[in-house]
C-alpha cells in the first residue's frame, strides 16, 4: 500500500450542517466572491506546492453537492463525517490509514476560505521538529467572565492565543492519539488530542484572514475583503518575425504600406503577438504558442487581431482588469511613428480600453542584427494587470 502514501495530505473536514450564519445551507456551501467557502478552501490547500492531495470529510447525504461544486479538481477521497468533530476527524483519519497512510496531515476547517501560503509553511517547517503545530493569533481585547449579563472577573490575556485551523501533525501519532482518546470527553480541536496524548504542540504565527466564517456579518466581510482585495501582476512578451516578399505587413493589428510583409503561420503580427504574450504571462497561463498551436491549420493566415481578444477574454475571466500595455516594436523600416496612433487605437479598440492605457513606441537597432539588416522585425510587451488577490 506504500504506493499510495503521499507525503503531505490536507484532510478538509466540512461535515457541518450549522446555519447560524443564516440560510438553510451549512455555511462551507455559500458562496463568497461567486465561489463555494469549502471550494476557496480545497484550492488554496491544492496550489499550496507541500501538499500532495486532499481527503474530504463531508456530512450525510452531502455527495452529491459537494462533487458538483469540485468539479474536476482532484480529490484523493471522501469520507462521511460522524456527529462530532472529533468523529469527524477520526473518520478521515481512519479512511487515509486505510488507503495506504501519509507521513504528515493537515486538519483545516472547510468554513476557514482564506488560507495563506505562509501559514502552510510556517506550520510544515514546525513540523520538522516536532509531532504536531497549530496557527494562532495573540488575543487583543479585552478578556472578562460574564454572567447574566453583568461583568464578572477579568481574564489576564497574557498567553492567550486564538486557535486557527489547519493544524499540522505526523500522520501516525495523531491518528494513534485519535484511537487513544477517551470517547466520553470531548475535544474542539486536534491539538488537544495531540496534547491528551502527551505531545507538545508547537504555536506559529495564524493569520487574520483565516478566521471562521460563522455568522452573517463574517460573510459580508468576506466579500467586502474579496472585492477589495486586488494585486498587481506584471507580464512579459517578445516575439519575432522574417520579412518576406509577397506578404502584407500587420503591425500591431494595421496594414502598414511596405515593400515586404511579415511570414509566419497566422498574419504574423509580431506586435499583437507580444501584447497576448504580455498578458498571458501576467496571468500564468501559457503563451500564445500553448494556445493557438503553429501546427493547427485554422490558424493559417489568421488575422492576429483574435488572439489578443481571446487573452483579453482570459484576463476577464478572471476577475482581471489591464491597467495598462507597453510595447515597443524593433525595426529598420518602415517608421513607425506615422501609423503609431492607428495602431494604440486598434489595440485599444480590441482590448476595450481607453487609448491612454496603450502605449506604443519603437526602436531600431542601429542597423546591427537581424532587425538591422531588415530581416526581421521584433517586439517586445510589457502587461500590467489588477488581479483579484484570491482568484
Ligand atoms: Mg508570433
Amino acid at each position: 500500500m506504500t504506493d499510495n502514501r503521499h507525503r503531505t495530505l490536507a484532510l478538509l473536514v466540512a461535515a457541518g450542517t450549522g446555519s447560524r450564519a443564516g440560510g438553510d445551507i451549512p455555511k462551507q456551501f455559500r458562496t463568497v466572491g461567486g465561489k463555494a467557502v469549502i471550494v476557496h478552501a480545497a484550492d488554496a490547500l491544492a496550489a499550496h506546492q507541500g501538499i500532495d492531495a486532499i481527503h474530504l470529510v463531508i456530512g450525510a447525504g452531502q455527495e452529491a453537492q459537494v462533487r458538483a461544486l469540485l468539479g474536476d479538481r482532484a480529490i484523493a477521497g471522501v469520507t462521511q463525517g460522524a456527529d462530532s468533530r472529533r468523529g469527524s476527524v477520526r473518520a478521515g483519519l481512519e479512511a487515509i490509514a486505510a488507503a495506504g497512510g501519509a507521513d504528515r496531515v493537515l486538519i483545516h476547517d472547510a468554513a476557514r476560505p482564506f488560507l495563506p501560503c505562509a501559514v502552510v509553511n510556517r506550520l510544515l517547517a514546525a513540523l520538522d521538529g516536532a509531532q504536531g503545530a497549530i496557527p494562532v493569533l495573540p488575543v487583543a481585547d479585552t478578556l472578562v467572565r460574564g454572567a447574566d449579563g453583568a461583568m464578572g472577573q477579568g481574564v489576564a490575556r497574557d498567553g492567550l492565543f486564538r486557535v486557527q485551523t489547519p493544524q499540522a501533525f505526523c500522520f501516525d501519532t495523531i491518528l494513534a492519539a485519535h484511537r487513544g482518546w477517551d470517547e466520553g470527553r470531548e475535544a474542539t480541536d486536534d491539538a488537544q488530542i495531540l496534547k491528551g496524548w502527551g505531545h507538545d504542540v508547537i504555536l506559529v504565527a495564524g493569520d487574520e484572514g483565516l478566521e471562521k466564517l460563522t455568522y452573517h456579518q463574517d460573510f459580508a466581510r468576506a466579500e467586502a475583503r474579496l472585492a477589495s482585495a486586488r494585486t498587481v501582476r506584471v507580464g512579459m512578451g517578445y516575439d519575432v518575425h522574417r520579412l518576406a516578399p509577397d506578404e502584407e505587413l500587420w503591425l500591431g493589428g494595421v496594414l502598414v504600406p511596405h515593400d515586404r510583409g511579415l511570414a509566419g503561420h497566422s498574419d504574423a503580427d509580431v506586435a499583437l503577438h507580444a501584447i497576448v504574450d504580455a498578458l498571458l504571462g501576467a496571468l500564468a497561463e501559457g503563451d500564445i504558442g500553448s494556445h493557438f498551436p503553429p501546427s493547427d491549420a485554422q490558424w493559417r493566415g489568421a488575422s492576429s487581431d483574435r488572439f489578443l481578444a481571446y487573452a483579453g477574454d482570459r484576463v476577464a475571466a478572471r476577475g482581471g482588469t489591464i491597467d495598462h500595455v507597453d510595447l515597443t516594436i524593433i525595426c529598420e523600416a518602415p517608421k513607425i511613428g506615422p501609423h503609431r496612433d492607428a495602431m494604440r487605437t486598434r489595440i485599444a479598440e480590441i482590448l476595450s480600453l481607453p487609448i491612454d492605457r496603450v502605449s506604443v513606441k519603437a526602436t531600431t537597432t542601429e542597423r546591427l542584427g537581424f532587425a538591422g539588416r531588415r530581416e526581421g522585425i521584433a517586439a517586445q510587451a510589457v502587461a500590467t494587470l489588477s488581479l483579484p488577490a484570491l482568484s
